[in-house]
């Protein structure tokens, strides 16, 4: 059928690109309009339609101005509200019209009745429909009739053979795709509302499988597309490794050990790694991520380590710069804030080679650094950087083995889902010694305790974290709270050592402020959030997170996560402001209850939805329409397995599967 071009701006707006995608644009819902129900007998809660005469129709004016009509049967009276109405309207519905009036029924004061139901004349002359109405997501100016005429013409004209061969489908006991889309978009009539859910159940579980299979599919060929590509092989002796568990004042847990030979053995692979290694705050992955480094580094390759914020990248900085100076070993610093004459010295050092080992922020995948033989890139808290970032890195002189690090655990499902294109290595396991971290919900009313109760404990040689409200709409009101908590804090507590750290501070004056915590030299610090991310300082057991209601659940769990890394019993502070929101609410009965990252990922991956959890991943992966991770669960399990199958028995399947669901969704998952 040919549409026309201001139909097509208007097809192209809801994303339908070619007839196919019509195809795949199911109703949201269905009208009813194939029987009538006597007013009588309608329930309210019910969508039906009714037919009888217009005996009484009057503008009201009170409490506002309306269209108020009385449609009577032989069984009784209904009630039709419009708030809006055009004099036409009021002309249709004159009394002594037949009408006949679909909408939601609602038990009213004086009987049934709808608001702003779907009028028509009735009577003999006007035939019942045969079929159910789908309703279908639109846009301004696109009326449903057009978009159904349109629909039905791609439904009638296109071929739509299954992507699925008999023997994999019949096990799944699944209808085949023609039939479901066929009834999802004219189901039968005479059904009632549950009955035709029920009915409707099946043909939407094909269209999710499909989905999630095609999900699966593209990510097993990424998989495999990055097995075939090449990477340096790095493979040693271990001598450095060795070295550095011998020198430790700790041995790694039996979880570090796992995850440590899984990565070793990865990278002595002639294709590149992609690992994301997944442990929840504290467990422990930057001893892995340097064990890692010194076999490139023992492989004759170079490293780049790099982090999302300037604190915690010069944090694994003087972390790594202590851990392998013995073994000769010195990083080289490289970040957006050092002057342009040293950061031209480290790019020169790291382009000739000189230095194994380079540390630091996004600055380093600018242009200007070209590594000389660049074996692994490890990147820590990865869901904070974008994708194009990674990208970019990648495209450095030849292909780099890749780890990634990440302290927001991905559900299951999620990872399944979204993650399928990397091997995942999770510890789970927190090294001993540590004492859980206690959790007190307190209400804004009690702030003065607070104070004292932060002020006993750092007399009490500890020391604490006060962390300032998140100020979503504007950077400078975030810095003036941050500025005024400090201010109120020293004020109050003239014998405590209070630093301050937020994000617009100069970079040396937050690494002295940082520095000087560390040290034992600041009883408290006021920081922002900029803390949230992997920030150690084992000493510290306090924390106060003013405003605790306004912070999503990932991120009060890595606040959280600061302290609770010493022998000390720890105690985190959640100050929330009355009245809270039921998210809020709900947010905060979550992170008391639990202290488990999975479970509170958990529990965020159902109040937030995929898309938010995704964080960088979200801005490049397409979303699912159809399918839900939770609530469709078995069909993912299913579809991973059936993906290996046509991969490795019925490529031709897989390949027209793909061409099906991926045809026009852009490609981005290169990295
Ligand atoms: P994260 O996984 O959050 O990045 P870190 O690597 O910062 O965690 O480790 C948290 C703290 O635990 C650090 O002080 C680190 O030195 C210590 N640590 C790591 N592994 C062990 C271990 N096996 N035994 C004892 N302490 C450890
Ligand atoms: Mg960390």
């Amino acid at each position: 059928m040919k549409v026309p071009p201001a139909t097509l701006a208007k097809f192209v707006k809801l994303g339908l690109h070619q007839p196919f995608d019509l195809v795949l644009h199911l109703p949201l819902r269905y009208e009813d309009e194939t029987r009538i129900t006597r007013i009588g007998e309608l329930l309210p809660g019910e969508t039906a339609q009714a037919e009888g005469e217009i005996v009484h129709c009057e503008v009201m004016y009170r409490p506002r101005r309306s269209l108020v009509c009385q449609l009577q049967d032989e069984t009784g009276t209904l009630t039709l509200r419009f708030l809006n109405f055009y004099p036409s309207q009021q002309k249709q519905l004159a009394v002594g019209k037949k009408i006949r009036a679909l909408g939601e029924v609602r038990g009213g004061f004086f009987g049934v009745e709808m608001v702003h139901p779907k009028c028509r004349a009735g009577g003999e002359e006007a035939p019942l429909k045969q079929a159910l109405t789908p309703i279908y997501p639109t846009t301004a100016g696109l009326p449903q009739g057009t978009l159904q005429k349109h629909i039905q013409a791609a439904l009638a004209g296109l071929e739509l053979p299954d992507t699925l061969p008999e023997a994999v489908l019949q096990p799944l006991r699944l209808p085949d795709f023609a039939a479901s889309v066929q009834q999802l978009h004219n189901p039968p009539p005479h059904l009632g509302e549950q009955e035709l859910a029920y009915h409707l159940r099946p043909y939407l579980r094909r269209i999710k499988f499909d989905e999630l299979l095609a999900q699966q599919l593209s990510m097993r060929v990424h998989y495999r597309k990055r097995r075939s590509r090449n990477a340096p092989p790095l493979a040693c002796d271990g001598t450095l490794a060795a070295r550095l568990l011998q020198a430790l004042p700790f041995r790694l847990t039996g979880a570090q050990q796992k995850v440590w030979q899984e990565i070793s053995g990865d990278m002595t692979q002639s294709h590149p790694m992609q690992r994301l290694l997944q442990g929840d705050v504290g467990s422990g992955k930057t001893i892995v991520a340097a064990l890692a480094a010194l076999q490139a580094i023992e492989s004759g390759y170079q490293v780049a380590l790099m982090a999302p914020t300037e604190i915690l990248a010069e944090q694994h900085y003087l972390k790594l710069r202590d851990w392998l100076a013995p073994l000769g070993i010195a990083p080289v610093w490289l970040s957006g804030s050092l002057k342009k004459k040293d950061k031209t010295a480290a790019a020169s050092q790291i382009a000739q080679g000189d230095t194994p080992l380079a540390i630091g922020t996004h600055a380093l995948f600018q242009k200007e650094v070209e590594f000389a033989k660049l074996g692994l890139v490890i990147v820590d808290e990865q869901h904070k950087f974008g994708v194009q970032q990674r990208l970019a890195l990648r495209g450095k002189g030849g292909e780099p083995h890749q780890l990634m690090m990440s302290a927001t655990p991905i559900p299951r499902t999620l990872a399944m889902s979204y993650y399928a294109d990397l091997d995942v290595s999770v510890i789970d396991e927190l090294p001993p010694g540590r004492t859980p971290v206690v959790t007190k919900l307190v209400s804004d009313g009690r702030r003065e305790e607070v104070f004292e109760r932060v002020r006993q404990a750092c007399l009490a040689s500890k020391q604490a974290y006060w962390v300032c409200p998140l100020i979503d709409e504007s950077e400078a009101l975030q810095l003036q709270t941050a500025l005024e908590t400090h201010a109120t804090l020293t004020q109050a507590f003239p014998e405590l050592r209070i630093g301050l750290v937020h994000g617009k501070l100069p970079n040396d004056e937050k690494a002295q402020t940082m520095a000087a915590f560390k040290r034992g030299d600041l009883h408290l610090l006021v920081a922002t959030t900029v803390i949230e991310v992997g920030v150690d300082v084992p000493n510290a057991s306090l924390m106060v997170i003013d405003h605790a209601e306004r912070m999503g659940l990932a991120q009060l769990h890595q606040l959280r996560g600061r302290v609770g890394r010493g022998a000390a019993e720890s105690l985190c502070v959640l100050l929330y402001q009355q009245p809270l929101s039921e998210l809020a609410r709900e947010r905060l009965r979550v992170i008391y209850e639990n202290t488990d990252g999975f479970e509170i990922a958990r529990h965020d991956l159902k109040l937030r939805g995929p898309g938010e959890l995704l964080g960088a991943r979200q801005s490049g992966v397409p979303m699912l329409r159809f399918a839900d991770l939770e609530e469709d669960a078995d069909l993912l399990d299913a579809a991973r397995d059936v993906a290996e199958k046509l991969l490795l028995n019925h490529a031709e399947a897989a390949q027209a599967h793909l061409q099906r669901w991926m045809a026009n969704k852009p490609d981005f998952l290169h990295a």
